[in-house]
């Protein structure tokens, strides 16, 4: 048997669900460590894997490929991230290479690319694409594939087959670099003989001219100020000296220029943070503060549910409990939704943490991601606040994960792959490191809920807003309800009068507004605009969603379909509309009715741009505007003392949606609005346009009943089999044809009731599908979907395994076709 070192098991960053094995050479052995990034070939390709702490296989095929390179002296990844990301493929169903991918900071693959140059010019003249190609690759030489179809437009790869058959293209495998690199900067310093200020003495016969002179000066000043190698930039324009007059004196041996490592950082740029408020707790903090702290001081994993009402001070306590857990030398993660990634939050951390902070989001830049990345892992930030990927940091020593807003979907990555609920990750991680998580929330999901009811987590209430103003706490904002069917509407006018008013008094008095247009998830359901019914299935409490091609209204949890009436079978009048249609233009007539009203929209449009949303929000917080609209990013984590009234354009868009969460989602949309109003010493109020006004969820939304609606939500979702009392996974075929993509379900399908015959408990397991998806077709691509429930009993078999041997058994797809698997899946799309 051949020696183990000879041999590595390798994760490559594929949808392929396995390891693959490849040969050490002699000089890499004891290089290549578990942990390290490696390149090695693969097909024709080269790329870049991580070797992992797996055995390789007893008996390897006789000839192994050799490993190219080893590209790290140091793993990238720790021991306990490669335990987690191996967990997270498993449960996820994705290669493990996938999960390694996406806890690395982007752009550190090394690629090889093909690259195109001109073999030979053809003969007589080509026409049509081939000439566009030849040309295209005569200007550019060493272009690559990839540049070629950004600039001509899909080229199929059979025609540069073609022309590199017929001897005029020559096709070359390069590697690319990766593309964020460490980033160096020119300093400037004296060398060793001038070092002392008394050796410089003898520097008056050297120097020529008044320009060397001035430069040493210069850099005798900065010394004076503690500061020996400043930037080369810096130097010069003391000097107003030229980067000539430095070579001359580096050559005369008087200056040496050393190569810095320069951290690329989002913070740079931001104000030093304010000193932090100083209150004592009120006593319902302290309460739950107390328990967290048991957990952190006996080092013990505990997961909490902090549930409490917008403004009880939650992040106050994610702060305390923090500081405690920094007192023992541990580090910590605090996970925000994207959208509440604020600097307002960012700023409260930084006050009482100052520069341990270290931030991740998803518009900094690739190189500022890599500088941020790997100082955290060299331990120089023992906190990190960010969005979901947040929670694969790589910080060592955990003691404290905290997900605040833990309801929020966005914690469910959908593409690419894995698919992991960032929430469920931090309770596994907190876990494997005798830590402590806090999944704080004022409207917790209700799988959180009842596990806290259950006695998984434990439940952590506070009740009351904080007392912001003297020793009162300050009130709960009044809610309204405004009845659409009975409210006429201006022409066009999205705005009921009552809802106009109230925005007149506000700019009156000089306060804020905030309203929520809300297209989220945006889904063809009808809505009657006469009297607000809408067609649900008769099976599933959800909405059933239209779908033009077929003329028919489906359900998507269990495949019931009808025809589409032309009148509205409550109120018999044309009126069945699709939803949510024309509130694009809430913007034009709030300009219309408040001509002087200064406004600011916030959606994906406006805050594409880096820091846009920031801008927004503080032009916002200065006063400079008097009502913000937007989607649901004006939902969350706004803490603006003038704002006192929240204005719903529409509630009934999220209420409707072909999603058994709708009225959770909506509920918990409305009460985090809500919470945005009266923070302060003003009482807020919020009024919702709907035209469900009996609907349940607003008698619970009025009486601030969250507890109330979860119990009546858990009840029915015990009854109809859903979620958090039953497991859902959903299997997706997505493809060019339709038919084929049926076919290709069909078969994965019926491998999988297959496989489900045989397994015991198989009573628990429903199969319900393939069927259309919600979304038939999205860029281009037909989409077909099995959805699976497994009741939560204990003879329920085990998911994954099934899921897994199906996916073998159905074998690789033709070209262009995907399987897909989504484990617990946030919603249907
Ligand atoms: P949440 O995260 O629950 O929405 P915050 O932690 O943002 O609540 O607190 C809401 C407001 O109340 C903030 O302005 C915060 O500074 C303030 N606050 C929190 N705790 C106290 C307290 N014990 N006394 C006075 N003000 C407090
Ligand atoms: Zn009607
Ligand atoms: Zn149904």
């Amino acid at each position: 048997m051949k020696a183990l070192a000879d041999m590595v098991q390798v994760a490559l960053p594929l949808p392929i669900d396995q390891l693959f094995t490849y040969r050490v050479p002699p000089a890499f052995q004891g290089l290549a460590q578990p942990g390290c990034r490696v390149l090695v070939p693969f097909g024709t390709r080269r790329l870049t894997g991580v070797v992992v702490p797996v055995d390789p296989p007893e008996s390897p095929p006789t000839s192994l490929k050799p490993i190219l390179d080893v590209l790290d002296a140091e793993p990238v990844l720790t021991e306990e991230l490669l335990d987690l990301t191996r967990w997270m493929a498993d449960y996820y169903l994705c290669s493990w290479g996938e999960v390694i991918r996406a806890a690395l900071p982007p752009g550190l693959e090394v690629e090889s690319q093909q690259r195109l140059y001109l073999a030979q010019q053809p003969l007589k003249e080509l026409h049509g694409r081939a000439a566009e190609i030849l040309r295209f690759v005569t200007a550019h030489p060493g272009t690559t594939i990839q540049h070629l179809r950004q600039t001509l437009g899909r080229i199929p790869y059979a025609l540069l087959h073609r022309l590199r058959a017929k001897g005029y293209l020559r096709i070359e495998e390069a590697l690319s670099a990766p593309r964020v690199q460490i980033k160096t900067e020119r300093h400037v310093r004296f060398t060793p003989a001038y070092q002392a200020p008394a050796a410089r003495a003898q520097l008056q016969h050297l120097l020529r001219g008044i320009r060397q002179r001035t430069l040493v000066e210069a850099l005798e000043a900065f010394q004076l100020e503690g500061k020996s190698e400043p930037a080369q930039r810096d130097l010069l324009a003391r000097a107003g000296a030229t980067a000539a007059t430095l070579r001359r004196l580096v050559a005369l041996g008087v200056l040496e220029i050393v190569e810095k490592e320069v951290i690329r950082s989002p913070l740079e740029d931001e104000p030093p943070p304010p000193s932090p408020p100083q209150y004592s707790f009120h006593p319902e903090q302290a309460a739950a503060l107390e328990r967290i702290e048991a957990a952190i001081n006996a080092q013990r994993f505990e997961a909490f549910l902090l549930h409490g009402v917008t403004g009880s001070g939650k992040t106050e306590v994610y702060i305390a409990a923090l500081k405690q857990v920094r007192a023992q030398g541990r580090t910590g993660i605090v996970l925000v939704p994207e959208i509440a990634l604020t600097p307002q939050t960012v700023r409260r951390f930084r006050a009482h943490f100052g520069d341990e902070v270290a931030v991740l989001h998803s518009r900094m830049s690739d190189g500022e991601r890599y500088d941020t990345w790997r100082q955290l892992r060299a331990g120089r930030y023992p906190i990190v606040i960010g969005p979901r990927s947040a929670v694969l940091a790589p910080l060592s020593n955990l003691g404290l994960l905290v997900v605040d807003e833990e309801h929020e979907r966005s914690y469910k990555q959908f593409d690419p792959a894995p698919r992991y609920h960032a929430r469920d990750v931090a309770v596994y991680r907190a876990r494997h490191n005798q830590a402590v998580c806090i999944l704080g929330s004022a409207t917790p999901s209700l799988e959180s809920y009842a596990n806290a009811r259950s006695g998984k987590y434990t439940l952590l209430e506070m009740r009351r807003r904080a007392p912001t103003v003297g020793q009162q706490p300050a009130r709960l904002p009044t809610i309204r309800i405004i009845d659409l069917r009975h409210t006429r509407l201006q022409e066009g006018s999205p705005l009921s009068p009552p809802l106009a008013r109230a925005i007149a008094e506000r700019l009156e008095r000089g306060e804020q507004v905030i309203l929520l247009q809300n297209r989220r998830g945006f889904a063809p359901v009808l809505e009657c605009t006469h009297c607000g019914w809408a067609p649900h299935c008769p099976h599933c409490s959800v909405t059933l969603t239209y779908h033009k091609v077929h003329h028919q209204l489906r359900c998507h949890y269990c495949g019931y379909a009808t025809g589409r009436p032309t009148l509205c079978p409550q109120c018999d009048q044309p009126t069945l509309l699709p939803l949510g249609a024309g509130t694009q233009r809430v913007e034009e007539a709030l300009t219309m009715h408040f001509p002087e009203a200064r406004i600011l929209r916030m959606d994906l449009d406006t805050t594409r741009a880096k820091r846009a949303h920031h801008r927004l929000l503080d032009r916002f917080g200065r006063g400079e505007a008097d009502i913000l609209i937007g989607t649901q990013m004006v939902a969350k984590g706004l803490d603006f003392a003038r704002v006192t009234l929240v204005g719903v354009v529409n509630a009934d868009v999220g209420l409707l949606l072909p999603d058994f969460r709708a009225e959770e989602h909506t509920f918990q949309l409305l009460m985090q609005v809500a919470g945005r109003a009266g923070r302060a010493d003003r009482p807020g109020e919020v009024l919702l346009q709907t035209r469900n006004p009996n609907h349940r969820i607003f008698r619970y939304l009025l009486r601030h009943d969250f507890a109330g609606l979860a119990r009546e939500l858990l009840a029915e979702r015990r009854q109809l089999g859903y979620p958090p009392y039953a497991r859902l996974a959903i299997t997706e075929c997505s493809g060019p044809d339709e038919a084929r993509v049926q076919e290709q379900l069909q078969t994965w399908t019926a491998q999988f009731r297959t496989l489900l015959a045989q397994t015991p408990g198989n009573h628990c397991v429903e199969v319900l599908g393939p069927g259309p998806a919600l979304h038939e077709r999205l860029q281009g691509r037909y989409r077909y979907q099995t959805l699976i429930k497994v009741a939560r009993q204990p003879e329920a078999p085990a998911l994954q395994p099934l899921l897994r041997q199906a996916l073998e058994a159905t074998g690789p797809l033709p070209q262009g076709y995907r399987l897909t698997l989504d484990i617990d899946p946030a919603g249907l799309v």
